[in-house]
């Protein structure tokens, strides 16, 4: 905050398109989609005028113990595109509750199948054991506790240590995470995974195989498989979701950011039939699901996502990333050329730029985005790691701009 109060602040007035402009006037490229939510572009004719239309009939009702149109009516869209299997959708707001509904649901999947696993201690047999959860090192599932305790970004979570469960942590390497399985399944719930990419520890790509790798391992050891498209989802990698890079289908899957086109707080967490069958029961039998946030599939954000999901299919917004993430490969080849670039990652239009070591204070990713807003161009990096993600609606003029200003920003710090 002090940073904040000492600098020059800029306050965002009005979008349109793949821009920002702030109270003075001054217009910028927006670089991050507007902390990677922004599909279609800002004021999307089509998804003002559906939440407009929602407007003038209801803003909110109530998703516990009753139902809403435009909720029920974007679960059924969901399910037509997600993962094969994933057939039921738990509403939420943000990409972090949907995070800890997945854990929730899949510790109390065990909890409730009565599949009491087999303990090498006697006298707790019959207790349900898979209590833990294993999640990869470096990962980022959001900032509450429940997803703080499967996060593994020192500089955000360590400092809570004493307040989160504690989760075990693989390398993203295939043979690693079979080992612990191997040697842990017992005691384990749930895998979490970023499909493909982990984009707040910097854009860090898996080896190829390795999500499938992932996937047949769960299988094997009987360990859920729950996957975090929050960032990934809604075409950012190039596919409507990530996890079809390797074709393959999680036990739940949680998605946000993208979901609404970037307008309002939607978020939503898939599972199977399976999974949504060990919570029926009678009443008494206490299998219920308590998880119910006041805001959950509120009508104008659910009308804003079903209208963003339309404009995928219309205006066939996937397959017209392809040129785009070409000249994303061709032009960031070029980077290398500048002495403090160390590696650029990229996967569809989620792109990092990764700067070589300098020491902490020395700020290096944000004297970058500074030269950036100079230029016209608002980027926000994640440490030294320089990323850009525009919005899918970019035009090539635009992106060529995005990535003159990126190499010009670097290239005068060198
Ligand atoms: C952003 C993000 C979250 C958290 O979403 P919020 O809406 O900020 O709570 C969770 N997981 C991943 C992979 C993310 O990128």
């Amino acid at each position: 905050m002090r940073d904040w109060v000492e600098n020059e602040q800029i306050i965002i007035e009005k979008g349109k398109g793949s821009y920002l402009y702030d109270t003075n006037g001054k217009k910028y490229l927006d670089g991050v989609s507007s902390l990677w939510v922004t599909v279609h572009g800002h004021q999307k004719k089509e998804i003002d005028q559906a939440i407009k239309k929602q407007l003038g009939k209801i803003a909110h009702s109530t998703l516990l113990g009753l139902g809403n149109v435009p909720a029920i009516k974007l679960a059924e869209e969901l399910i037509k595109i997600a993962p094969k299997g994933l057939n039921k959708v738990f509403f939420s707001d943000n990409g972090s509750t949907a995070v800890e509904i997945a854990l929730k649901i899949a510790y109390q999947y065990w909890e409730n199948s009565k599949i009491k696993v087999q303990s090498a201690k006697p006298q707790l047999k019959n207790k349900n054991y898979k209590t833990k959860f294993l999640n990869l090192k470096n990962a980022y599932h959001g900032d509450t506790i429940g997803s703080v305790s499967v996060g593994g970004i020192d500089l955000f979570h360590q400092i809570y240590g004493p307040l989160i469960h504690k989760a075990i942590q693989a390398a993203p390497d295939a043979k690693e995470v079979e080992k612990i399985l191997k040697k842990r399944h017992r005691e384990i719930a749930a895998m979490i995974v970023e499909p493909m990419i982990q984009g707040a520890a910097g854009m860090l790509l898996q080896p190829k195989g390795f999500l499938k790798a992932v996937r047949k391992l769960c299988t094997k050891y009987n360990v859920l498989l729950i996957c975090d498209e929050v960032a990934t989802g809604f075409g950012r990698t190039g596919k409507m979701f990530a996890c079809e890079h390797e074709g393959i289908s999680p036990d739940i899957m949680c998605v946000a950011k993208g979901l609404t086109g970037g307008y309002l707080p939607v978020a939503a967490t898939l599972t199977t039939d399976k999974i949504y069958n060990a919570f029926l029961g009678p009443y008494e039998s206490k299998k219920t699901f308590f998880h119910g946030h006041t805001y959950t599939g509120n009508p104008l954000g659910c009308a804003a996502a079903l209208a963003n999901l339309k404009i995928f299919r219309k205006e066939k917004t996937i397959q017209k990333l392809r040129p785009k993430i070409k000249l994303l490969q061709k032009e960031l080849k070029k980077f290398y050329d500048i002495p403090i670039v160390k590696e650029v990652r990229q996967l569809g239009m989620m792109v990092g730029i990764e700067l070589i070591d300098f020491p902490y204070e020395t700020r290096i990713g944000h004297k970058v985005i500074l030269e950036a807003r100079k230029r016209g161009l608002i980027i926000r990096p994640l440490g030294d790691v320089i990323v850009l993600m525009p919005p899918l609606s970019v035009s090539i003029k635009e992106l060529k701009e995005i990535l003159k200003i990126t190499y010009d920003s670097i290239n005068t710090l060198s």
